[in-house]
């Protein structure tokens, strides 16, 4: 299909670019490879070739493909959507489509797009939105800020934004569902649908995924006004979860801060909208927001693929079971090298950055890694010299060494603990033991993305793993398949004999063949063979031995059936059978593995 969209694309946009906004890549020869963003893995499997336009991963996912592949595997998003989204990036346009053709996804992302423009309206022009503005100017926001982050404000009434996308063809079911409206329950009745919207005299803050869309919204209060119930209003709330937007998924200013974590090799990690903007404005742009919750599987995965240091910036409650203190004991296990910047009491970094953001470079160099941390928190808070706040203090800190995946780096706090305490180090390691070990597989099970488990490729035979050897070996070395003998071609399914046959001539026509090639070629490519002579030969005596064996195994299950059967002649002749096909296994026996 030359000219295509999908060709268009392809040729505008590099597949390598594109996954690196991603995925931390590192270059290895002609190609790409890091860890793979689909399966749990320590050492990197997967690989992009920029020659061939194409990924994929060796290790146990086996999952590769083309640009829009990746992008629907990794943002978990059909075919249509990765097509939209990619078209956008490299500025292909798509023919107008029919509107009903649209996805319930697609609209909400209209609507969170339109919506956003109406805020940014209501701060620009309307009179209380100009008093918010000034309010947020009052912080320390610049003018070309607010247009950056594109923040906006909700008028204080009860379906100015509903009537506005109703106007534009949207449902309020709709309105609903991408949760900037709420169902008001008590009025429903058979034809009418009653809504009021979600914010109302709030300040808004648009959340942004990966690719700078906005798909979900915070609102600040602006003015406190008294509910009628005589409550006060929360300070801040935020949309539930929708189709496009999952709290566990989001890190707010992520979209921005990507390049800059992965250059700084670090990421800061703080609490607010205001935290995030006013750090970026202030030019440390490697810093993203939880939205207020405990840090999730979900988030750690996201921030893994750009770096492995993460510096907090937020209240640390680390007594009892906070919510905090879970999602630094989850960032811990996960390998993370955490540092804690201290601030002073009842500051944020937006104050901070404010008053004075020289102070704010200051906090950071002299941020304490999180041992130290726990360390000097718990030591303040019990009495180190008398024996129940010694044992106390063990009770904190013991599970936090055990976490520490280093062992020197473990065994270093544990000298120090001893030290502290002013005990032997033999009987901190024996209470050590005693504590209850985080459930090894603390990330197992996991989803890493959720996509990838649906389709989980087709567990392949040992005949067919030995055939793929076989076709990259004579990939890498053409000359291997004069070895080959007429007669050990049958030996091999179909598809493999027609790769073969594609080796040669290099006219193919068919997608799925030419993928495999592809995937081959790049296996080819980054595989360091010793001898390829020797395990071209060992290889095809471990087919033929694959294809006696299981020859083997249907005449002994024929000969339990004609056992059955009572069937003596049956019988005699399929020993016979056994005994031909053992003799010709000869010397292939030693090479069954
Ligand atoms: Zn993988």
């Amino acid at each position: 299909m030359l000219g295509s969209p999908i060709e268009e694309i392809k040729n505008r946009l590099d597949i390598v670019e594109v996954i690196r906004s991603y995925i931390k890549l590192q270059k290895a020869g002609a190609n790409f490879r890091a860890v793979c963003p689909f399966h749990s893995e320590k050492t990197p499997s997967f690989f992009v070739s920029p020659a061939r336009q194409i990924w994929h991963c060796f290790g146990s996912c086996g999952e590769g493909g083309d640009i829009f592949k990746f992008v629907m595997k990794i943002e978990g998003i059909e075919f249509g959507d990765a097509l939209r989204l990619l078209a956008q990036k490299a500025g292909v346009e798509l023919k107008k489509q029919d509107p009903k053709l649209k996805t319930e996804r697609q609209r909400l992302y209209e609507i969170c797009e339109l919506a956003t423009c109406f805020f940014e309206k209501q701060l620009r022009d309307s009179l209380a939105g100009k008093e918010a503005k000034k309010y947020l100017l009052g912080r320390g926001l610049k003018e070309e800020t607010l247009d950056k982050w594109r923040l906006g404000y909700a008028p204080d009434v009860w379906q100015g934004l509903s009537d506005f996308l109703v106007s534009k063809s949207y449902k309020r079911e709709e309105i609903v569902k991408a949760g900037l409206a709420v169902e008001r329950k008590t009025e429903k009745t058979l034809n009418n649908f009653h809504t009021y919207d979600r914010f109302r005299a709030r300040i808004i803050f648009p959340v942004f995924d990966f690719n700078s869309r906005v798909i979900g919204f915070g609102g600040r209060i602006f003015r406190q006004s008294q509910r009628p119930d005589g409550q006060e209003e929360a300070k801040y709330i935020n949309i539930p979860n929708t189709l496009v937007y999952d709290k566990r998924r989001v890190l707010y200013g992520l979209n921005k801060a990507g390049l800059a974590i992965r250059k700084q090799d670090a990421c800061i990690l703080v609490e607010g909208y205001i935290d995030v903007i006013m750090l970026n404005q202030a030019g440390f742009e490697n810093v993203a927001a939880t939205s207020g919750t405990a840090l999730s599987f979900e988030q750690l995965n996201i921030l893994k693929r750009y770096s492995d240091n993460l510096l907090t910036a937020f209240d640390m409650d680390l007594a009892g079971d906070s919510a905090t203190k879970r999602g630094i004991d989850r960032a811990q296990a996960r390998g993370f090298n955490i540092k804690v910047i201290i601030m002073p009491d009842g500051k944020d970094p937006a104050d901070i950055i404010f008053q004075n953001p020289g102070q704010w470079q200051d906090f950071l160099t002299q941020a304490k890694s999180i041992h130290g941390f726990y360390f000097e928190n718990t030591l303040s808070r019990f009495d180190k010299n008398k024996l129940e706040g010694k044992k106390e203090i063990s009770r904190v800190i013991l599970p936090v060494i055990k976490r520490i995946p280093n062992k020197i780096e473990q065994s270093v706090w544990i000298q120090d603990l001893a030290r502290v305490l002013a005990v032997k180090e033999e009987d901190v390691l024996e209470e050590l033991k005693k504590v209850k070990n985080q459930p090894e597989n603390f990330f197992e099970g996991q989803e890493i993305n959720r996509p990838a488990r649906e389709s989980v490729p087709p567990e392949k035979t040992r005949k067919e793993i030995l055939e793929e050897r076989l076709l990259v070996l004579i990939r890498k070395y053409p000359e291997i398949f004069n070895l080959i003998l007429a007669e050990d071609l049958k030996l091999f399914s179909p598809s493999t004999r027609k790769i073969i046959d594609c080796f040669q001539d290099n006219n193919v026509i068919e997608e799925g063949i030419k993928n495999k090639i592809n995937e081959l070629s790049l296996k080819a490519e980054i595989e360091n063979i010793v001898d390829a002579k020797k395990e071209f030969q060992d290889c095809l005596r471990a087919v033929k031995s694959v294809i006696i064996r299981d020859k083997l195994n249907n005449i002994s299950k024929e000969i339990k059936k004609a056992e059955e059967g009572k069937n003596p002649e049956r019988i005699q002749e399929l020993i016979q059978q056994f005994n031909q096909v053992t003799k010709s296994r000869g010397d292939l026996e030693i090479l069954e593995i």
